[in-house]
């Protein structure tokens, strides 16, 4: 946790859910009560085609909708993909930029997630923007060189505490079950951290850094009480209202 910054745990379902999907979001919305939204924020982002219908069952609820990736302009010939200013106008609030699955997928670089990433301001949309190393640059020492050029090139000139949130997520640990020790979420967080005050000072201060990558009910409170995590991005977690909201239960008893 970071003094004075309200964490926020955000769910990723990937390329999951379906129409039927309401019930679970309907508990989500239920079990964020009052004291947890003292507490956190909460944010939900289902594939593009379901975010409307999403957006629709939590609406004035606390929790935000926002899809898993947006394009770079307002609109043209770009078969398949989706504007942010189409994301807003469907009530998205915010997007994830940089998943290591677009990364890989689509062989999204630093540049592409930049230029989505201040897309998403553009349509006055928050811009959740992922990094993190994979398995060999972990082995080899180079995690935060990686996530130094991460940070530099992913990370746009405009960022503020209130567009941008940037989430580190080891990529080894995405979807596998293996977190890293403690101490390395630390040490990643203290470097981001540092980063991203040098770069942007007081805004950089501010900003919300989650931890993504395997987080559970089960070890959400150790990893959510370390310096600089602000919260968590989590992906198969978060198919689960029950799982979900037990990752937010890591906040009802912190200060
Ligand atoms: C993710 O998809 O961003 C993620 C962290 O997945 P998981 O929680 O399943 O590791």
């Amino acid at each position: 946790m970071t003094p004075d910054i309200k964490p926020i745990v955000a769910g990723n379902w990937k390329m999951n859910g379906s129409c039927g999907s309401e019930s679970m979001v309907r508990e989500l919305v239920a079990g964020f009560d009052q004291q947890l939204q003292g507490k956190l924020d909460m944010a939900i982002f289902p594939p593009a085609i379901l975010m409307a219908l999403v957006a629709s069952w939590t609406k004035g609820s606390a929790i935000a909708v926002g899809t898993q990736d947006c394009h770079a302009n307002e609109s043209g010939a770009h078969t398949g993909d989706t504007a942010a200013e189409m994301i807003a106008s469907a009530d998205g609030t915010m997007v994830l930029t940089g998943h290591s699955e677009r990364r890989v997928d689509h062989n999204e670089s630093d540049a592409d997630v930049a230029a989505k990433s201040e897309a998403a301001w553009r349509a006055g949309l928050v811009s959740v923007i992922c990094i993190g190393e994979l398995e060999a640059q972990r082995r080899s020492g180079e995690t935060l060189d990686v996530l130094g050029k991460q940070l530099a090139g992913s990370v746009p000139g405009g960022a503020t505490s209130a567009n941008t949130i940037v989430a580190y997520e080891p990529v080894w640990a995405i979807g596998t079950g293996l977190v890293p020790e403690a101490s390395d979420v630390e040490e990643a967080h203290a470097f981001i951290r540092k980063t991203l005050v040098e770069r942007f000072g007081d805004e950089g201060a501010k900003m919300r850094i989650l931890y993504g990558g395997s987080v559970k009910p089960g070890n959400a409170g150790e990893l959510m009480a370390i310096n600089n995590v602000d919260g968590a991005l989590v992906g198969g977690a978060s198919l689960k209202s029950a799982d979900f909201l037990g990752i937010c239960e890591a906040y009802r008893t912190m200060a």
